[in-house]
């Protein structure tokens, strides 16, 4: 069975053709600068049609369009098939990402219009974060405000943390709804989640992905009182933001959104770089301080995503002095290059330290698949 995997930006078209049983990817490709001079296409149902010339005779053999959507607000907790009720739902919360749903959405009526006979599924980036208890999700403002702006933490990554949660369970052979853990996706976006018993209990994004852990150009947490400070001293909000989430982060302490510039800068002594390093780590141990209280215990910590994957230096720089939590790595795992789900911890250790590829595209394939049998 193949699914086409869609993720629509607003000026790109992101695709892959995955087949769901041998989990190989068929095809994939990239437009990009849509609607600009020189771009790929004009617009995105001009983008669209250029995707299928692209795909040819495949295109026959698609099963189903899975869809990328960031945001599904309260509305969506798992994925749908879309219709034109789903549609206006997704519209409905697209003031919460103003950014990404409207984009998402360009795709999405493209695509249906491009293969109008298959089903189409939208896969959210927050639905697996709806079991976070109220505790969690519920920010300390004024309840009506809340309610009436829709201001809640919703989390982000859903899809690659519950991927990679399951993954890591068939790596420790037991099964998902006996664990407990921590997923860490540290890519240029980054964030943490607890995981209890295949669960989402809390996660380190918030109403938005600016929240949590430091990213590459996004700040992560600061006290909210620095947007006001910063609004006072004349600031217009558009700078703001700019600020927080695209001159921050890594790139706002070291000079590069790149973690690897980051290292190899901190590696030739630059102290900038290496306080963004140390800034970076002790974050993440904030948080697994911290989803270790929440979840009661820890049968795992999981590193994921580009930096997670693939910076045994730094895997070993983030649980740096967590070792009276039964957190050690074991150096030689820790170093080995692999693609494959692997765990990185002593047989001995009271808590599994793994390192999971993380795969959104095979994901949405597979959630798109099973909705659609
Ligand atoms: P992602 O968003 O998951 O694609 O991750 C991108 C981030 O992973 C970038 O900051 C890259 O610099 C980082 N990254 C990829 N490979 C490495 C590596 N070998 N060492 C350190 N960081 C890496």
């Amino acid at each position: 069975m193949r699914v086409f995997v869609v993720n629509s930006g607003s000026s790109s078209i992101k695709y892959q053709l995955v087949d769901v049983v041998t989990e190989q990817v068929v095809l994939a490709g990239l437009l990009e600068r849509l609607g600009q001079p020189g771009g790929d296409a004009a617009d995105h149902v001009a983008g669209m049609r250029v995707v299928l010339d692209r795909l040819g005779s495949d295109a026959a053999s698609i099963a189903a369009v899975g869809h990328r959507v960031v945001h599904g607000g309260s509305i969506f907790t798992a994925p749908v098939v879309i219709d034109d009720e789903v549609v206006a739902g997704i519209e409905a919360v697209s003031a919460l990402a103003p950014l990404h749903n409207p984009a998402n959405l360009a795709g999405i009526r493209a695509a249906r219009l491009a293969l109008p006979d298959v089903p189409h599924v939208a896969v959210f980036d927050t639905a697996f974060h709806q079991t976070m208890p109220a505790a969690a999700s519920t920010y300390a403002i004024d309840r009506a405000i809340a309610a009436e702006y829709g201001i809640r933490r919703y989390g982000f990554h859903g899809t690659s943390h519950q991927f990679v949660a399951g993954r890591a369970a068939a790596v420790l052979g037991r099964p998902l709804e006996s664990l407990k853990l921590i997923v860490l996706h540290l890519g240029n976006g980054s964030s943490a989640a607890a995981i209890d018993g295949g669960r989402s209990i809390d996660t380190s994004m918030g109403l938005t992905p600016l929240a949590g852990l430091v990213m590459g150009t996004r700040s992560g947490d600061v006290d909210p009182g620095v947007l006001l400070h910063l609004e006072r001293a004349g600031l217009p909000v558009a700078e703001v933001d700019a600020i927080l989430n695209s001159r921050s982060g890594l790139l706002g302490l070291a000079g590069s959104a790149d973690m690897r510039d980051v290292t190899a800068a901190a590696g030739a002594g630059d102290a900038d770089a290496d306080l963004a390093l140390d800034v970076w780590a002790h974050r993440i141990r904030h948080y697994v301080g911290a989803y270790l209280a929440q979840l009661g215990g820890l049968d795992a910590v999981v590193f994921t995503a580009g930096i997670g994957e693939n910076a045994p230096d730094l895997r070993a720089r983030a649980l740096a002095g967590l070792q009276h939590l039964g957190l050690t790595l074991d150096a030689e795992r820790n170093a080995e290059r692999s693609r494959a789900p692997r765990i990185i911890s002593p047989d001995d250790a009271p808590v599994a330290v793994l390192v999971v590829p993380t795969n959104e595209e095979l994901a949405i394939a597979q959630a798109a698949a099973t909705l659609v049998g």
